[in-house]
């Protein structure tokens, strides 16, 4: 990747530009794309056309990465990581602190890009900042106490001295999908490079000036330029060049795709982690505060118009609140604004293209043709932009409708009444995925004594998916068919790297010595072993 810095100046001109002529459409600036689009490494002469999902009018030519730019980009990343590999974990802290501070100085013009690129509401796009912000300040604060050599008990106390050291697995192969796109590209490769690695990340297609921009930030911070490559390519060729080549490999997108990088990391035995898709259960007990569930309702299964494998799609409701809590829920969804801006002002944005909402109409159409009620929504709206879709809410879902236990990935949730809490859990947990599930109750502590029962590998209670994903110690990921391995928290480091162990003798070998025979050895050995299990050494 290129080093150059483009000169300042506004990305995106609009209304919220003051010398923006306010009849015009907003635009983003030809100067800024293709400073954007120079740090790709691809030169195999392809180009695709991106579109913005806001207007529907061309946003990006981006040009396509070939084998070849994906050999380049591993052997420009090997060397750089091979220097960065042995920087002090105090000159990683210092970067990642740096970049905390860069993400949220340049934070206008990032929501600008991901608003442009993406077509979500800026409210959602304001997540994507703030949790690299996060992610770095995290990692910033607590390299040491991840990877410092640990001293363990060694087989004799005094005569063994053992250590566990953490050394990088190399090149990590990042591979994003298009729903937080800026986020995604980053969170999870700068854990890989704050553990000693190089990445070559592929972004989606879709998104990938939002990447892009996040690995000029990093060169911003002080990073090395080479130690972080993006090249761009339909997922199966250049993705699948990447696992070919990569020591590990982070995969974040469907649990379809999923399963083939996980089968194309097994061939070449190394690790993968992949955070993949969910069919997310709420959870609003008898006791919960109604008011407060449904406004955490809306953020949990509307945020980003529901692409967000986090969101919540499916909702049981206690019967003693049920009625009260439909009420409030359909009111405030109903009095949400849609609209295809790049201010503050919506409340939800568009899906990011045609099949998305072709399959949101297809899950909807479905339910209702076999029998479920819309309580609100349930229509597209091509007056506001060419995918938008209202946010929508189903009554009478049943399990032969497509969106019963199919990720809709869309602004379509059901509803279902329990009477039972047990069998509200065993539903909760029906089906074949894990990721995310919330809680509502006044009491807290039994909230999360039931959430040791829900089969999902973060719960939030009494808040929709921002708790967990946002505290950024706790590790976030899917269990069962939403994935394998975390992000965040020791986990989310620690799958960078190897272990190794170190072990020094001291005086004594671990043989016999001293002219013993084996069985007097032996005999020694063995009273050895009881004495330290009575001193109680592990
Ligand atoms: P996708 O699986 O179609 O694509 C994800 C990425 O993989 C893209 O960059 C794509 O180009 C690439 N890709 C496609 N085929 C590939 C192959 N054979 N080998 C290697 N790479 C390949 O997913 P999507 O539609 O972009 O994203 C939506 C899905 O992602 C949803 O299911 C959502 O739940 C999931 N998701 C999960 C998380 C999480 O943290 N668990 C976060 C965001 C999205």
């Amino acid at each position: 990747m290129s080093n150059s810095i483009p000169a300042d100046g506004p990305l995106v001109t609009g209304p919220g530009d003051p010398e923006h002529d306010p009849g015009a459409a907003y635009a983003l600036e030809p100067d800024h794309v293709s400073s954007l689009t120079s740090l790709l490494l691809a030169t195999s002469g392809e180009t695709v056309v991106t579109r913005t999902p806001l207007t529907g009018a061309p946003l990006a030519v981006l040009p396509q990465s070939s084998d070849a730019d994906v050999d380049e980009a591993f052997r420009r990343a090997r060397r750089a990581q091979q220097t960065w590999s042995r920087t002090s974990l105090a000159h990683r802290q210092q970067l990642l602190l740096r970049l905390h501070d860069l993400v949220l100085d340049r934070q206008e013009e990032i929501l600008d890009l991901i608003v442009w690129e993406s077509g979500k509401a800026r409210k959602h796009a304001f997540d994507e900042p703030l949790h690299i912000a996060l992610t770095a300040r995290y990692y910033g604060r607590t390299l040491n106490r991840h990877l410092d050599p640990r001293r363990v008990p060694g087989v004799f106390p005094v005569l063994t001295r053992a250590e566990v050291n953490r050394i990088p697995k190399g090149v990590v192969g990042v591979i994003s999908p298009w729903n937080y796109p800026f986020t995604m590209a980053l969170c999870d490769g700068l854990a890989a490079i704050a553990a000693g690695n190089a990445v070559v990340a592929k972004p989606d297609s879709q998104t990938t000036l939002s990447a892009l921009y996040a690995a000029r930030l990093l060169v911003e911070a002080g990073f090395p330029a080479d130690l972080w490559q993006v090249v761009s390519g339909p997922g199966p060729r250049v993705g699948g060049a990447i696992i070919d080549r990569a020591d590990y490999v982070c995969f974040t997108g469907s649990t379809a795709t999923g399963r083939r990088v996980a089968a194309q990391a097994a061939e070449r035995l190394i690790g993968a982690s992949l955070e993949l898709g969910g069919k997310n259960p709420l959870l609003v007990l008898r006791d919960a505060d109604v008011e407060k569930a449904a406004e955490g309702a809306v953020r949990a299964a509307f945020s980003n118009a529901g692409q967000l494998c986090v969101s919540i799609e499916r909702m049981f409701v206690a019967d003693q609140v049920y009625d009260r809590f439909v009420d409030r829920f359909v009111a405030r969804t109903e009095a949400m604004t849609l609209g295809a801006t790049l201010d503050w002002g919506n409340d939800m944005g568009s899906l990011i293209n045609e099949d998305q909402l072709r399959t949101v109409v297809a899950h909807v159409d479905d339910a209702v043709a076999k029998g479920a009620h819309v309580l609100t929504g349930g229509r597209a709206r091509p007056d506001l932009g060419p995918f938008f879709y209202e946010p929508t809410i189903l009554e009478g879902v049943t399990p032969e409708m497509a969106c019963f236990g199919n990720e809709t990935f869309g602004p379509v949730v059901s509803l279902y009444r329990f009477s039972d809490e047990s069998e509200a859990v065993d539903r909760a947990n029906d089906g074949e995925y894990g990721l995310n599930a919330s809680i509502y109750s006044r009491d807290g502590a039994r909230a999360r004594a039931l959430a040791r029962r829900v089969k999902c590998g973060t719960v939030n209670v009494n808040e929709a998916f921002a708790a967990t994903f946002a505290s950024l110690g706790a590790p976030m990921g899917g269990m069962r068919q939403s994935g394998m391995g975390r992000r965040q928290g020791a986990e989310g480091i620690l799958r960078y790297t190897e272990t190794q162990a170190v072990a020094t003798q001291r005086g004594m070998p671990l043989a016999p010595a001293f002219g013993l025979s084996d069985e007097a050895y032996a005999k020694v050995m063995t009273a050895s072993l009881r004495v330290l299990k009575r001193t109680g050494r592990a």
